[in-house]
């Protein structure tokens, strides 16, 4: 059994990338990003391709955050059922964020074919019911995606399971061929590179400091600033530096596994169409084979960092769902910080003329992140009308002021109570 480590698997087996610069001096541009993850480096990306000037300020290096050390499930609509969206906000604003997540799995496509980027992607995902009563949400929800036109997912009985998943503990679940998996560091590398290749400049063990706000915005970091026409906020906890978003968003700390290798053969046996997974739980379950065949399985989140071994929390739930995996041992556990919202819904918009920004994505961030981040270039480059129908969305503030963790410890507790119930 390993420990916690603070590197992730993925990086642990990618090849050394050089550092790049870090910010020395103060600089002029037209368009500051903060924030090296999937938002910024799409945005930055996207500038890029409008031939803007655009540097990115990135606190540690590319992926350090979320977006290189995810599950790279890749899932059809948002962290919250369509139907649930539809009878809270109505159904011409479901059909919105539908289309919003439809839009955003498809430039996820299209941006790792067109440039390249190798990033193991597999098609197929698996949404596993866990009880009978996740099988009836599970057709709801089948009918609200196929209402909007969507036929890339069909009901799994429990007869049918061995073909997708081996595991006694599911009763069924939907499978749905528009979703999949990726790596996901691959991928956030794959973006700063295409970036880069179109002129975008990239700093790393930039963290900024603060924000002043102005005709030309200005950006501190310890070794200088950066002066811009415009900044795109795209750093997930954005309380110090927007007032805006003050309790907006917060992080849940959730954990993962890499098993060690099982041979392709006894892989194959696992998951034979190599589908990822998440169960129906509220403190779900999420697994997938990586290229060199092991189990990638992460689950649970808390609100302390002081509960039990994340390793033995998730290989007793690794091993829940395939008791044959008695004998395989756990190679590498890491965590990582989901920003969430209280909606489940990203979180974006605009302040000032010149200032936009985005997070809270939810857990659904692979898919989700790539259109926004698009969607915010288009805004600065004066087309905010994507980004207006984001940032139309009325959002809540957690409640709970200093009270707000331990409140939230207490949701939590409760989910993890109905789940077993
Ligand atoms: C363990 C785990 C599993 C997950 N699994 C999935 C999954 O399977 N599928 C899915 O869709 N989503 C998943 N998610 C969520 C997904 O990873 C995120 O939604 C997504 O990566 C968010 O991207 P981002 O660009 O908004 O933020 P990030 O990837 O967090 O990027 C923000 C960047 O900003 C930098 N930064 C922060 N502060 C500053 C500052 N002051 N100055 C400069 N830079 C700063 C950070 O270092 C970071 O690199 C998971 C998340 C975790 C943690």
């Amino acid at each position: 059994m390993t420990h916690l480590r603070d590197r992730s698997f993925y990086e642990a087996i990618a090849p050394r990338e050089p550092l790049r610069r870090i910010l020395a001096r103060d600089v002029d541009c037209d368009v500051c990003v903060v924030g090296g993850g999937y938002t910024g480096l799409s945005a930055a990306l996207h500038l890029a391709e409008q031939g803007r000037e655009v540097v990115v300020l990135e606190a540690q290096r590319i992926g350090a955050g979320a977006s290189g050390r995810n599950g790279g499930q890749i899932v059809t609509g948002f962290s919250v059922n369509l139907t649930t969206i539809a009878r809270n906000l109505g159904v011409s604003k479901a059909r919105m964020l539908w289309d919003l997540a439809e839009g955003s799995k498809s430039l996820l496509i299209d941006t790792i074919e067109r440039h390249g980027i190798a990033c193991e992607m597999v098609r197929g995902y698996f949404f596993a019911a866990v009880k009978p009563r996740h099988m009836n949400e599970l057709s709801e929800e089948l009918a609200a995606w196929e209402a909007f036109g969507y036929r890339h997912a069909r009901m799994v009985t429990r007869e049918a399971l061995p073909a997708i998943v081996a595991s006694p503990v599911y009763v069924g679940g939907m499978f749905d061929a528009g979703g999949g998996h990726l790596n996901p560091l691959s991928y956030a590398r794959g973006l700063a590179r295409a970036a880069e290749a179109r002129g975008a400049t990239i700093f790393e063990q930039t963290p900024v400091l603060a924000l002043k706000r102005g005709p030309r915005p200005v950006l501190n970091a310890q070794g200088g600033s950066v002066r811009a026409n415009q900044v795109l906020m795209c750093a997930p906890y954005l309380e110090g530096f927007l007032p805006e978003a003050r309790g907006m968003v917060v992080p849940v700390t959730t954990h993962m596994l890499a098993t060690e290798p099982l041979g392709a053969a006894r892989a194959r046996e696992l998951l034979p169409g190599n589908a990822a997974v998440s169960d129906c739980n509220a403190v779900l379950d999420y697994f997938r084979l990586s290229a060199d065949h092991r189990l990638l399985f992460g689950g649970g989140a808390s609100y302390w960092r002081t509960e039990a071994s994340p390793s033995l929390v998730l290989m007793r739930r690794l091993r829940r769902v395939f008791p044959q995996l008695t004998d395989v041992a756990c190679e590498w556990v890491w965590g990582g910080q989901v920003a969430i919202t209280t909606s489940r819904l990203p979180f974006a918009g605009q302040v000032e003329e010149n200032i936009w920004f985005a997070t809270g994505f939810s857990g659904q961030g692979v898919t989700l992140t790539g259109l926004v981040g698009k969607l915010m270039a288009e805004a600065a480059s004066g087309d905010s009308r994507g980004l207006e129908n984001l940032a139309g969305l009325r959002h809540r503030r957690f409640p709970g002021g200093a009270l707000r963790t331990p409140l939230l410890a207490l949701a939590m507790a409760w989910y993890r109570l109905r789940d077993a119930l």
